[in-house]
């Protein structure tokens, strides 16, 4: 069975969906893994380190794919109408797994179908205990979090500790979190261990203890409100129009004071809520921080710019795009693993094939495609 990693593409990612230990454990179980030249290098790891691993290098896209049974990728693949078309060099009845962004790429889909790949969206897998281990949002975003406090470190004209000195005392930095998921509960963390004092908002009300205990205040918006705003599956719903008044007031205070405000609200499959407007932004601190990690999908911040930093009413708004991308040793080495631990799912050690237990929770709640048809329940009608 060959496994391919291809070298990622799209502009911007450092990140790689193999890393030396998986390529080990793949070749331990009997696969071929061609990994292809250089694509290790923006996430630190050389073609010597994979080869070392048991891999082999593939000189380019094609022949890096060609007769690979199983493709794993960090983004999703390009199409013709992006520049190399990655999708036709996909094998027939071939496994992909990769962050597809399936709920919004509906061309990619299509093509992916029509190509007859079995594809896996890796964001999709169910966020239940079993696939934790699996579950490249929450590796991703974990690190994406970490990364938006040192990023406002950074841009900070000032420092994050409070600090007594016999010059004077200096304050504690006040940094401002709104959507307390993986990233912002990270950011809570990070923010705390860098002396900061953090104040937390979410929609979803088990997100208050949840903020305490890594040492935040949590700012509640209208509890009544808060009660009907978690999916079943853990997500927040898109809240009504009163809520967004109520939180803009509840929230205006708080973010006159900030120093560093960082936003990680988003809702599945939809552009990211908008939390903090022009005119608030007008309101804040002159020499403050916004890092705005929902800039991907629109942002969360009416001011920010996609990829860009930018000063509004002296203000710092900073909407890097991929974030996780910003520190790819790290991404590049937890995403691996999560592909791995869902590889191994589908592995036949005795025959050394794919086999699919098409019945499995998590393959039902991340695939795709399959004999050319778009299968997944949130797609399959909608084409
Ligand atoms: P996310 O990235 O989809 O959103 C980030 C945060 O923004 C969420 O906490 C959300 O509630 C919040 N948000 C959305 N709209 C908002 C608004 N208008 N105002 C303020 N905040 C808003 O979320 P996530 O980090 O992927 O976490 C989603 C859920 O998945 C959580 O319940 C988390 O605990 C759960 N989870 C479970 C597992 C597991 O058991 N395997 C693993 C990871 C995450």
């Amino acid at each position: 069975m060959k496994i391919a990693i291809p070298k990622e593409r799209r502009a911007g990612e450092a990140r790689v969906a193999a890393s030396p230990d998986t390529v080990k454990k793949l070749v331990g179980l009997g696969c071929d893994v061609v990994v292809e030249q250089g694509a290790g290098l923006g996430a630190g790891v050389t073609d010597g380190d994979f080869t070392s691993a048991g891999a082999t290098i593939g000189n380019d896209a094609a022949s890096t794919l060609s007769d690979a049974d199983v493709v794993l990728k960090v983004q999703r693949p390009m199409t013709a109408e992006e520049g190399t078309d990655e999708v036709a060099l996909l094998k027939e009845g071939s496994v992909l797994m990769c962050h597809l962004m399936a709920l919004t790429e509906r061309t990619l889909v299509d093509a992916l179908a029509a190509r007859k790949v079995t594809a896996f969206a890796m964001e999709l897998m169910p966020r239940t205990t079993r696939a934790q281990s699996m579950d490249i949002l929450s590796s991703q975003n974990n690190l994406a979090g970490y990364k938006a406090v040192i990023d406002a470190a950074a841009e900070f004209g000032r420092a994050f500790p409070m600090m007594m000195t016999a010059a004077g005392t200096v304050a504690p930095a006040r940094v401002l979190i709104y959507g307390a998921g993986v990233a912002g509960l990270q950011a809570v963390a990070t923010a705390k261990r860098l002396g900061a004092v953090v104040f937390a908002t979410d929609v979803r009300p088990a997100t208050k203890e949840q903020v305490a205990s890594l040492g935040g205040k949590f700012v509640v918006v209208d509890e009544e409100m808060e009660k009907e705003a978690e999916t079943a599956g853990g997500y927040a719903k898109e809240m009504p129009p009163e809520y967004f008044v109520k939180q803009k007031q509840i929230l205006g205070d708080h973010l006159k004071k900030a120093d560093i405000v960082i936003t990680t609200a988003l809702i599945p499959g939809r552009p990211a809520p908008k939390l903090v407007t022009a005119e608030q932004v007008a309101t804040m601190k002159h020499g403050s921080v916004i890092i705005d990690l929902a800039a991907e999908t629109g942002g969360n911040c009416e001011l920010t710019e996609a990829g860009k930093v930018v000063e509004k009413h002296g203000v710092k708004i900073v909407g890097y795009t991929n974030t996780p991308s910003r520190l790819a040793g790290d991404a590049s080495t937890l995403f691996a693993k999560n592909l791995l631990n869902f590889l191994m799912l589908m592995i036949d050690k005795e025959t050394k094939s794919v086999k699919i237990d098409w019945e499995d929770d998590l393959v039902k709640g991340s695939l795709v495609t399959r004999d050319g048809s778009v299968v997944h329940p949130m797609l399959a009608n909608a084409g």
